[in-house]
Parts: structure tokens; sequence; C-alpha cells
């Protein structure tokens, strides 16, 4: 995050084409469209102890509650931002959201941020349809597993295969709302962007979203000590301009997953943010 927001802040806030927002905590009531009030629950337990492990590679510390609140309650601010006409938000967050499911945390994700994004816009933000483009280089299992019955969410995700944590095959497409694209590691950079171009293609085909969300995972840079996808900076801000060329009506924001080499997190998430601002 200090990588993070100290590039965003020389390449965007100074020069005058972004602000910064102060994240707010989110409500209960957004948590609990996406999460099950056990969930909820068991991690308030877990902050009022100080801390302590939820899985293998997942824990909290004084902090990383509040922290994962914030992070939830931003992602819902830019949900509201961009479907009131107030411009895309990237959404410089940590911890990440992504592999949190409605029940429980899982690879450093405690509270789904897209997802619970994703629901308050279509329950009281004013969105009938949401895309959601998810090129972490994990699998989002946890956002699939929160609309695989919701066809007003279409969720696409590009994914190193196999890889953590273990799903995301084609062939579960849920209600028909699921685009999975699983990826064999080292295949030229060019190949992913096509093809994950493709499956945004194939979700936009007759569902024209009121709201993109990008779950921004930089860990698909070539390089990155979690995964070996070969992506480089530019082709986030790729990202940014084909999916919104398809869906060139819809409100949009992004909100930061994984990326685990921090100068070129920075980079590669300046780019992208710099062309969501285009
Ligand atoms: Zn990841």
């Amino acid at each position: 995050l200090e990588a993070v927001h100290a590039r965003l802040e020389a390449e965007l806030v100074a020069p005058g084409r972004a602000v910064w927002l102060e994240a707010p905590a989110a409500a209960d009531e957004d948590l609990l469209r996406v999460h099950v009030s056990a969930h909820v629950t068991r991690l308030a337990a877990l902050d009022r102890a100080g801390g302590g492990w939820l899985d293998a590679d997942t824990s909290m510390g004084p902090g990383s509650l509040e922290a994962a609140r914030r992070a939830a309650g931003a992602a819902v601010l830019a949900a509201g931002r961009a479907l009131r006409g107030e411009g895309p938000s990237f959404c410089a967050v940590r911890p990440p959201g992504h592999h949190a499911t409605p029940g429980r945390a899982m690879g450093f994700c405690l509270l789904n941020n897209a997802a619970v994004a994703a629901a308050a816009a279509l329950d009281r933000l004013g969105a009938r349809r949401v895309l959601v483009v998810d090129w972490d280089v994990h699998h989002g299992n946890g956002t699939a597993d929160a609309f695989r019955s919701e066809p007003r969410v279409h969720y696409v995700s590009i994914h190193q295969w196999p890889h953590y944590p273990g799903t995301g095959l084609a062939d579960d497409t849920g209600c028909g709302n699921l685009f999975h694209v699983p990826r064999a590691p080292g295949l030229p950079r060019a190949t992913y962007v096509h093809d994950l171009l493709a499956a945004v293609d194939r979700a936009v085909d007759g569902f024209a979203p009121d709201l993109v969300i990008h779950s921004a995972g930089f860990d698909a840079l070539r390089g990155d000590p979690l995964g070996a996808f070969t992506l480089e900076p530019e082709d986030f801000a790729t990202f940014a301009r084909e999916v919104r060329a398809r869906a060139p009506r819809a409100a949009v924001m992004s909100v930061l997953e994984g990326g685990y080499d921090p100068p070129r997190l920075a980079e590669a998430a300046a780019r992208h943010a710099a062309a969501l601002a285009e």
C-alpha cells in the first residue's frame, strides 16, 4: 500500500488528475448482503481477542478488521460515486477480498470488497446489472460463490491453473453467469490479454452492465512471487480501456486485490488508474 499510495500521489493526485477520499467503514447492512452473520461475528470475536489465524495463510492482527471494513466501505463508496456519475475510482486498499466466501475468510481475504460493492449496487444504488472483471492471477472463488446463482451479476476471471485456490474451471458456469478462463503459467502476455477480453465479450453479449467492477490483482505481473503470468504494467491500462470499450455506458470502479512485488505493483496500479481516469 505504501508503494501504491506514493506512486498514485505522484502521478495522479499531485498533477490534479485525481483526489484521495477517506475510506469509510462498511455498514453491517452492506456486509450482510454477501456474508453470513456468523462470519462477521467470528471476525469481530477474533478482533476483540487481538487477532489470530483464520486459515493457513490468513491471519488478523490488531486493526485488521477495521482495515477490512474500510476496504469494503471504499468499494461501496466507489460504486455509489460511479453510479451517480461522479467518475471512476480506484480503491487502493488491503486486505484484498476476492477469496472471501460468504461464510469464510481465506487467501489473505477477510471481507469480499468487490462482492459487497456489487451487492450494494444492485440492492440500493440503482444498478440493474453488474459485471465483475477479475484479472488477479488467482481465481476469485469468493466472488464466484457469492453470485453463482445471481443472474444480475456476470463474473469474468482469468487465472493461473492449476494454482491456488484450486477452483475456477471453465465448466463451472454458475447460472450461466460465470466466465472462467483458467490458463497455464508462462504463456505470452498477449494470450492472457486476448483471452480475458474474449471472455468479457461473451459476458456482455446480451448483458449491458450499469456498473463494471475491476477486481484488480497485480500478481498477474511477470515476476510476481505468487504467480507465473507474464503481464507488464501497460497491460493493466489496456484492461481499463478495452473493458470500457466493451461496456461503454457502464459506470466503472476498480478495487485492489493481489500484487506482491511492490515496485511493479505500484507502476501497474498507476497505469491502470490513469487509464480509468482518461
Ligand atoms: Zn492473487
